[in-house]
């Protein structure tokens, strides 16, 4: 079971993990660390593969969404919520997104101790989630300085090919126009979002993985049928 950490987190109390696809149970095509319910796997496999990541980040709590590409956020409660995003200030709870390309994002108040995962696909990202993450934090009292966010792995904007009519709800910075087509980037698009409601740049940090690249991560765009992977934040 391999992983990804943005270890600037550790300092504050908290671990942002991204697991690769290896590590786990299931077999091919969901070779094997896949957390994906609904995509055709054993659910035995799938739960087996959630123990591992919840012993693996040590928490005694893993919540999960049923994402839906909104921009509702909600706070942890335990239950499943159909929800893009969540948040908590309880110790041990691995707030976990799962993901075959959209992007995960992660944001902590660190003063507040607050943490937050959510899911931006192109349609998340087009309501402004990461925007919106942000609002909350303020509501609980986040001050802007105090806020980390990390970019979890995702796929690129040098791989993600849209259609117009996906391309044209962006502005043009967010879009790569080469011969071959439209390529959105969702990275510029929710580093931009966050930096409007005034996080600071330096506080922002990329993992630079690309999904569709790196084969150590399940790509919808590039294998279809796969596993979904997870990553996600926990406050030790
Ligand atoms: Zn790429």
């Amino acid at each position: 079971m391999g992983f990804v950490e943005d270890k600037r987190f550790l300092k504050y109390g908290a671990r942002s993990l991204f697991f690769d696809r290896f590590g786990g149970v299931s077999s091919a095509p969901f070779e094997s660390l896949n957390v994906g319910f609904n995509v055709g796997d054993a659910e035995e496999n799938v739960r087996e593969n959630l123990d591992r990541v919840k012993s693996f980040a040590s928490a005694s709590k893993l919540g999960l969404l049923n994402q839906i590409h909104s921009n509702k956020i909600v706070e942890y409660d335990g239950t499943i919520h159909n929800a893009d995003g969540f948040y908590t200030n309880k110790r041990g709870v691995f707030l976990g997104i799962r993901f075959a390309d959209c992007l995960p994002v992660i944001l902590m108040d660190v003063k507040n101790k607050i943490v937050m995962a959510l899911h931006a696909g192109w349609k998340g990202t087009f309501l402004e989630i990461s925007k919106k993450g942000i609002e909350i934090l303020k509501k609980y009292g986040a001050e802007t300085d105090n806020i980390l966010a990390s970019i979890g792995p995702h796929i690129c904007g040098n791989c993600y090919e849209v259609k117009d009519d996906v391309a044209s709800k962006f502005d043009d910075r967010f879009v790569l126009k080469k011969k071959k087509g439209l390529y959105l980037d969702l990275e510029k698009a929710n580093i931009a979002q966050l930096i409007s409601v005034g996080v600071l740049k330096k506080n922002i940090n990329s993992l630079g993985i690309c999904t569709y690249e790196n084969r150590a991560f399940f790509s919808y765009r590039r294998d279809g049928v796969c596993g979904r992977n997870i990553g996600g934040i926990v406050i030790e």
